[in-house]
């Protein structure tokens, strides 16, 4: 099995390597990631300048660092390494939950990995100044998830998330009840007004979400889909009365409405207005 590693910390993240130790007892090991951090870039790709792809050695693993984003890392890593099986992600520094999703780099390269038809695997743990993650301590649950997840080849996206201390395993889904973000204003050396988009810490969780298994140190891992069509608000827009405007009037795009209006759901055209 060929396991591509990739992370937003960078490639000299001490959670890539952790990572890497593990992964590389289910199959062969490459490492492509950011040459520098890339924390919360969410999804972002290069388009306008080109990248490279530059190796490295880290412990005994093939690695190689990239001057891009961590979905940037995914598409040319995969695009290199031909027959790749399963990418992972992580561990990163710091949890991914909830509202994190939308903007969390290392769910990103699990997401790309997803988009090119593979599997990616999210793996994040808590982590503060104070004090770095216990690797070797978490090693038994990444090694259990590991062992779990490549069973699961139904299962395209999952994002993994490791309390410091955890007591077991568990399956949730994603919390969104409240959103972590928080602008803070201050002032530069020159008194200048700044603002700090700083992440709050919140507090309780509807039982079986994410933060809730994280909060209650169950290793928490959530099944996530690329769908975001909200199919409720879908089956009820496309019963409304009054279907979205089409635009009319020249002449030149006469031919192409009447070809959409064919296309369009049989109730909604009967019932244009
Ligand atoms: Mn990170």
């Amino acid at each position: 099995m060929r396991i591509l590693i990739s992370n937003d910390d960078g490639i000299y993240s001490p959670g890539i390597l952790a990572l890497a130790k593990v992964a590389s007892r289910f199959g062969e090991v490459r490492m492509v990631a950011p040459d520098v951090e890339q924390s919360s870039m969410g999804h972002a790709i290069t388009a306008s300048r080109p990248l490279r792809y530059k190796r490295i050695r880290l412990d005994e693993f093939e690695a190689y660092r990239v001057n891009g984003t961590p979905a940037d890392c995914v598409a040319l890593g995969t695009h290199q390494w031909q027959h790749t099986d399963v990418v992972l992600s992580g561990i990163n520094l710091g949890l991914n939950l909830g509202n994190s999703c939308w903007h969390s780099g290392t769910l990103a390269a699990a997401k790309q990995a997803a988009l090119l038809g593979l599997r990616g695997i999210a793996i994040s743990t808590e982590f503060s100044d104070k004090q770095e993650p216990n690797f070797s301590a978490l090693e038994p649950y990444v090694t259990k998830v590991l062992e779990l997840l490549l069973e699961e080849k139904a299962m395209s996206l999952v994002n993994v998330n490791l309390p410091p201390k955890p007591r077991g395993i568990r399956w949730t889904r994603q919390s969104v009840r409240q959103y972590d973000g928080k602008v803070v204003p201050s002032k530069d050396p020159m008194g200048r007004p700044i603002y700090w988009f700083t992440i709050t810490p919140l507090e309780g969780a509807e039982e079986g979400t994410d933060r809730w298994a994280v909060e209650h140190n169950w290793v928490s891992i959530t099944p996530l889909r690329l769908d975001l069509t909200d199919e409720k608000g879908l089956t009820r827009a496309l019963a409304l009365h009054h279907t979205p405007p089409i635009a009319s009037g020249t002449s030149g795009n006469s031919q192409r409405n009447k070809k959409s209006r064919r296309g369009m759901n049989k109730k909604a055209r009967h019932e244009k207005s």
